[in-house]
């Protein structure tokens, strides 16, 4: 059967334009249709979204969990939590969700699962907003907190905040 060929890149093709479409529709994914979401983490809702759609195509099953092993942000995931973002809710939070409750997938066939996420290594370049005590605090918290959930097996902090004394940031290790 030449048909059986590429059956899986074709209907991931067909799929993945689809599920972009499906994208939008669903609550947890409405964040990336907000204009001020544009941080990188709010991408990993749609990678997660097409790893997931891969798998099934592959295996005919959905998987319970992507893991993304490595994952570079220039500057750490803000935080409702802790006060570093306004937005509605911030991407430290989505992350916190997507890898307690999942990223809701729909195959094909309509069937509707989530598919948790998780980060082996969070790879940041700087604290977000590390310019001053109060900010860098809240952003290392941030940063703890997602490992304490499991969104995140680990950090990595590439770059210290410039102007501050690192030893007056509570918790603040630049790999945890
Ligand atoms: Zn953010």
């Amino acid at each position: 059967m030449e048909d059986d060929d590429e059956p899986v890149s074709h209907s991931s093709i067909k799929f993945s334009k689809k599920s972009k479409k499906h994208l939008v529709e669903f609550a947890d994914i409405d964040h990336i249709q907000d204009e001020e979401n544009t941080h990188a983490e709010d991408k990993l809702a749609v990678v997660i979204h097409q790893r997931a759609i891969e798998i099934y195509y592959k295996t005919g099953e959905m998987p319970a969990l992507v893991e993304i092993p490595e994952f570079f942000v220039s500057a750490s995931p803000c935080s409702k939590t802790f006060g570093t973002t306004k937005k509605a809710s911030g991407c430290t939070e989505n992350l916190i969700a997507w890898a307690i409750k999942g990223v809701l997938v729909r195959s094909e066939d309509e069937c509707e699962s989530y598919v948790k996420m998780r980060i082996g290594k969070l790879i940041v370049n700087k604290l977000y907003k590390g310019n001053t005590y109060e900010d860098a605090a809240s952003s290392m918290a941030a940063i703890i907190l997602m490992k304490a959930k499991k969104a995140i097996g680990g950090w990595e902090i590439q770059n210290d905040p410039g102007k501050l004394d690192v030893s007056k940031i509570p918790g603040y290790k630049r790999k945890g």
